[in-house]
């Protein structure tokens, strides 16, 4: 069983994100520049966005924060939106999710320039992603295609079980790994992975279990502990664990300690290769928000 190693994989890409930048640097180009838009205090988001705002400075990139009250109206933020739409000088950003009750999140992320949607959450940019174009693509599965590229797991042919369709992981995960993949790249480039047969499943999934045992490659993204057991796996079967549940544990520094939805302990040993969690898939979203970043940049 080989462990994929996300946290290895994370820190070799923005090593190669920094020597860009270096390059932009020496031809006199402005470096990529993200802003990342906050409303409210909710200490996951604030997390989120300050680890966000570090790992695009450590690569050489610009990071704005714009963090508004949670009691900013939908169309004040839609005006940030257009702000940052308009301003030359922002490659891409995000605002982050959830938001406040009274905003709707759909016309949040459709008011967004898709040029600049390096969350790859614009319906332009998934429909790109539906068509095998080149576009921005949602950052997790971009860094699952990455790690299943860089560990040289070939996807063509091979029978793929994504678990969870939400539109930012279990979707987007399926329609890239279905795809033709584009003809002109490398094979084993990240890009060129695809021509899987895909099949995806969700809570009203009838066999959850013996679809799994089908799977060469399990994708889990689902936020239920050990959703995934020994028995639901086969032999040799590659298992990406996309889940962060945080379960209670009085010896663990903060009181609890973070787990994925595979079983990892008793799944491990059959696997050919596993992402573990924390230290797998984790790792990976933030440097795909920066690849994105640095593609939305080089796109204009
Ligand atoms: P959502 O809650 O949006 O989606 C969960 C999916 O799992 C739904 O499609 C749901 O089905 C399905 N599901 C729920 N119960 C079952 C079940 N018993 N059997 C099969 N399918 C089931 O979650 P997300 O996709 O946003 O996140 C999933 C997990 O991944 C979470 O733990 C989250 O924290 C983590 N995550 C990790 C990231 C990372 O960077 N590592 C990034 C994003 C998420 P239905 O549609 O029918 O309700």
């Amino acid at each position: 069983m080989t462990l994929i190693d996300g946290k290895q994989t994370a820190a070799d890409i923005r090593l190669e994100l920094k020597r860009e930048v270096d390059s932009m640097l020496r031809q006199g180009m402005r470096p990529p520049h993200l802003a990342v838009v906050i409303v409210g205090h909710n200490p996951a988001s604030e997390t989120y966005v300050e680890n966000k705002l570090k790992a695009c400075r450590e690569v050489g990139f610009l990071a704005d924060k714009v963090a508004l009250e949670a009691d900013i109206t939908e169309q004040q933020l839609l005006q940030t939106v257009e702000r940052l739409n308009r301003d030359d000088e922002i490659d891409g950003f995000i605002v982050q999710l959830p938001l406040p009750d009274h905003i709707s999140e759909s016309r949040i992320t459709q008011a967004i320039d898709w040029h600049k949607d390096v969350d790859g959450l614009h319906p332009h940019n998934v429909g790109l992603t539906a068509l095998g174009q080149p576009s921005l693509v949602s950052a997790t599965p971009k860094g699952i295609r990455e790690l299943l590229s860089r560990y040289h797991i070939p996807t063509e042919g091979r029978h793929v079980v994504v678990v969870g369709r939400s539109n930012i992981v279990g979707k987007p995960m399926a329609m890239l790994l279905m795809q033709k993949p584009y003809l002109s790249l490398p094979k084993m480039s990240a890009a060129a992975l695809g021509d899987a047969t895909v099949t995806l499943c969700h809570s009203k999934t009838r066999n959850l279990k013996d679809i799994c045992l089908t799977a060469d490659i399990l994708i889990v993204a689902v936020g239920q502990p050990a959703l995934i057991t020994a028995d639901m796996v086969r032999e040799g079967t590659v298992v990406i664990d996309v889940g962060i549940n945080r379960i209670e544990d009085a010896v663990a520094p903060r009181g609890y300690r973070l787990v994925g939805d595979v079983d990892f302990k008793e799944v491990a040993p059959k696997c050919s290769y596993i992402t573990p969690v924390p230290g797998g898939v984790g790792p990976m979203t933030i440097v795909s928000l920066l690849q994105n970043t640095l593609q939305a940049r080089l796109n204009k």
